[in-house]
């Protein structure tokens, strides 16, 4: 495993001590030991204005029943939704959205991610890397989430005002950093 560094000033040191960070004598850096959560972390993981377009404290990943769109078998799609939400670049708080089209997310994202390896990066040949995306447990087939954000009725279209049951919300423990498309619903 990689290890996670942090980015602390010298004023935060002892702090950063009191939460368990271990010191890298040859890096002169901190980082995150192997038995704790990166989430404990979350304001040292990334330099402020970082690579990362949206920062969010209060950041969920969103579960629900869609159709594949070649197979046509029920499969669970997800996304990321935000309660509130920062965007990084123009210093403009966000409110309940999804985030789609991601390219980048933080380690504190990637770690609770796991849990979800079906929505992960799109191999695509004209591209390095592609973007995050659901794939089909049974065929494989990439559902791309324009299919799944972008129309009144699609399933993550507005999940702040999703019918109770049809969707479920799994909080993530601290700040997740990541780039994509937010959007808002209506
Ligand atoms: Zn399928």
């Amino acid at each position: 495993m990689d290890r996670i560094y942090l980015y602390v000033p010298p004023e935060e040191y002892a702090g950063v001590e009191a939460y368990g960070a271990s010191w890298d004598e040859d890096a002169k850096c901190w980082y995150v030991p192997e038995h704790l959560s990166p989430a404990v972390f979350s304001r040292w993981v990334e330099d402020e204005g970082s690579e990362f377009g949206i920062s969010s404290d209060e950041a969920f990943v969103v579960s629900a029943k869609g159709e594949c769109v070649q197979c046509r078998r029920e499969i669970e799609v997800v996304c990321i939704y935000c309660e509130s939400g920062v965007d990084v670049e123009r210093d403009e708080p966000l409110m309940r959205f999804t985030v789609s089209a991601i390219w980048a997310i933080d380690e504190v994202l990637a770690a609770a991610l796991a849990r979800w390896p079906l929505f992960r990066r799109e191999l695509r040949e004209d591209i390095d890397e592609g973007c995050f995306a659901n794939h089909c447990a049974h065929c494989g087939a990439v559902q791309e989430d324009y299919r799944l954000h972008s129309e009144p009725g699609d399933v993550f279209f507005n999940v702040a005002e999703a019918e109770p049951g049809s969707i479920a919300l799994v909080p993530l423990t601290g700040r997740v950093r990541l780039s994509g498309d937010y959007a808002f619903g209506v």
